[in-house]
């Protein structure tokens, strides 16, 4: 087993487990917003969420932050569900921060009653003008000084629907000159009417994120609430709401960094943006840095959690490589994936003294290395198809593959020697006339070395595919700090090569299945397949070369 690196939240967990805090249990959460798919990003928070719970004997709970309507939605909500689960994770509870409406309401209450909540008539142009900067405190409201009847009437109107969208807010009331503005009374109720996909037309306020957010965890009884360093400024407030309310348990807030990722985002809005402005097929395009993207590209979960765990949990921002997550896909599928002969540009060979008639199959390894993954049968005849670069009537100094007159090993099969090359009439090669050694199936031929080995497909036998080479779909590292982010795009993000043809094995493969197809990458069975048609996505070069 590898060390597991000691990273701060492990190690604070650790101590607090020692000093019997929060009755020695550990209790996470991980808490999307349905308003995009989950991205790489999340991943990360998954993986740290989950993973402190599960080493520690603990629980987590997916709770979905929906207090957003507007934004938010059925489809959202049941791909998270779906990603966090193909991630390997199973939660103990499944929540909604819409489960607490009717708590977090009566909490206000609570707080208007104490004298530290107020109703606010101020528009939000005028708050937002009152706030100050970070050089100049804020100026208070004045309704800051409204009574508490006053305030519990006008709130429960609020709440009654007596007033238009926007005319009021319930703010809380804490400090309009804290050198953090987070604590400048944040607002913590809005007026809005909009539909709400779990609680519908029920209600036409809506609590505040960070008002909800630590109510929902103290309501969980969460120990933990881990979350990323641009609420380590809302800290305070979480804390105050808290003791305010004097809520049973209090969970503590601890931030890391988010991870950015190069030559990608990681942001739902924008990849929104992606796939509405149809830049991408959708959420699941395999360019997309989305869980459902890169599924299927043919990333697998494990390679994701190898990738979080080793980026690590720091507080200091950082870029990550791109080549670090495909190192790990890389590595994962190097050693799980069935290797199987694809060829992506044909070109013809015919073997002369090869039966016309005959088909034999051929048992190949599915791996070299796993006798375990077994063998396949490849059929043999004597039309084959090899990639159109294993051949070459220039040769560069060096080269190991077809020449006129030269020898080649087939994959798994004989040494083939090429005899004519047959050209059309402007000089294009359309096949090539060769002759095979039968002395050579799984032996060495005698008296020579043969260096070269390609792989090919039967042509008889063969089935045709549409593979998608997929490159990064920016062609920048950080296409976020380009004024406008669309205009880092990479061009050439896919290259679409529509007549490839595969091994006949791979009828019986199932949509998701990822192969490594002999010398050419990784490659995953995509959704679009079709009796005819297989389709494959490119999940990764086989070596870092990307560029190429
Ligand atoms: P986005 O900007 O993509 O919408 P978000 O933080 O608003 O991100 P949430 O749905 O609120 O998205 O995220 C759920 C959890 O995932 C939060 O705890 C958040 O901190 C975490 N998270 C989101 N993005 C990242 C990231 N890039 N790295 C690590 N954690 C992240
Ligand atoms: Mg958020
Ligand atoms: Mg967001």
């Amino acid at each position: 087993d590898t060390q597991v690196p000691a990273h701060f939240i492990r190690q604070i967990i650790a101590t607090d487990l020692k000093d019997n805090k929060h009755n020695g249990k550990v209790v996470t959460r991980f808490p999307p917003e349905p308003n995009g798919y989950l991205h790489i990003g999340h991943a990360k928070s998954i993986c740290l969420n989950f993973g402190m719970a599960i080493e520690n004997n603990g629980l987590c709970n997916l709770r979905f932050d929906d207090t957003n309507p507007e934004k938010e939605s059925v489809e959202f909500m049941e791909s998270i569900e779906r990603d966090v689960q193909w991630l390997g994770f199973a939660w103990a509870e499944l929540y909604h921060a819409s489960d607490y409406f009717e708590q977090l309401y009566i909490y206000a209450e609570n707080l208007i009653e104490q004298g530290k909540a107020y109703v606010d008539s101020l528009s939000a142009e005028q708050i937002r003008a009152y706030r100050g900067t970070l050089t100049e405190p804020g100026k208070e409201s004045p309704d800051r000084n409204r009574s508490i009847a006053e305030n519990l009437d006008l709130f429960r109107r609020m709440r009654a629907g007596e007033f238009a969208d926007g005319h009021y807010v319930l703010r809380a009331k804490i400090d309009m000159a804290s050198p953090n503005i987070n604590m400048r009374d944040p607002a913590l109720y809005r007026i809005r009417r909009v539909h709400h996909h779990r609680t519908g037309n029920d209600w036409c306020i809506y609590p505040m994120y960070d008002y909800t957010h630590c109510i929902s965890d103290a309501l969980e009884g969460i120990t933990h609430s881990l979350c990323t360093l641009e609420f380590e400024d809302h800290r305070p407030l979480y804390d105050w709401v808290l003791d305010a309310l004097k809520t049973p348990c209090h969970p503590q807030q601890i931030e890391f960094a988010r991870l950015q990722l190069e030559y990608t985002i990681v942001s739902k809005r924008k990849l929104n943006q992606l796939v509405t402005e149809k830049h991408v097929s959708g959420w699941d395009d395999p360019r997309m840095p989305t869980i459902a993207g890169l599924r299927r590209a043919g990333f697998t979960p494990k390679a994701i959690r190898d990738f979080c765990e080793r980026i690590g949990i720091t507080k200091q921002n950082s870029w990550i490589e791109m080549g670090v997550l495909e190192h790990c896909i890389r590595e994962d599928l190097n050693d799980n994936s069935s290797r199987v002969m694809a060829v992506l540009q044909p070109l013809r060979v015919v073997i002369d003294n090869y039966p016309q008639d005959q088909t034999e199959q051929l048992e190949i390894s599915n791996h070299p290395q796993h006798p375990e993954l077994g063998k396949r049968q490849v059929p043999f005849s004597n039309v084959i198809l090899i990639e159109r670069d294993d051949f070459s009537d220039t040769p560069p100094p060096k080269y190991k593959r077809l020449v006129e007159g030269g020898e080649v090993r087939l994959r798994g099969s004989y040494v083939i020697k090429c005899n004519a090359v047959i050209k059309d009439a402007n000089g294009a090669i359309t096949e090539l006339r060769c002759s095979y050694d039968s002395d050579t199936l799984g032996k060495n031929p005698e008296g020579r070395k043969v260096k070269g080995v390609i792989h090919w497909v039967s042509e008889q036998h063969a089935l045709s595919a549409e593979v998608r080479l997929y490159n990064r779909l920016f062609a920048l590292p950080q296409p976020d700090n380009e004024d406008n982010f669309l205009t880092a795009i990479n061009p050439n993000s896919l290259e679409v090569l529509a007549d490839c043809k595969v091994e006949a094995s791979l009828a019986a493969a199932l949509p998701e299945s990822r192969f490594q197809f002999e010398r050419n990458g990784y490659f995953c069975l995509d959704k679009d397949s079709v009796e005819g048609k297989l389709v494959f996505n490119r999940t990764v070069t086989l070596r870092e070369n990307w560029e190429k």
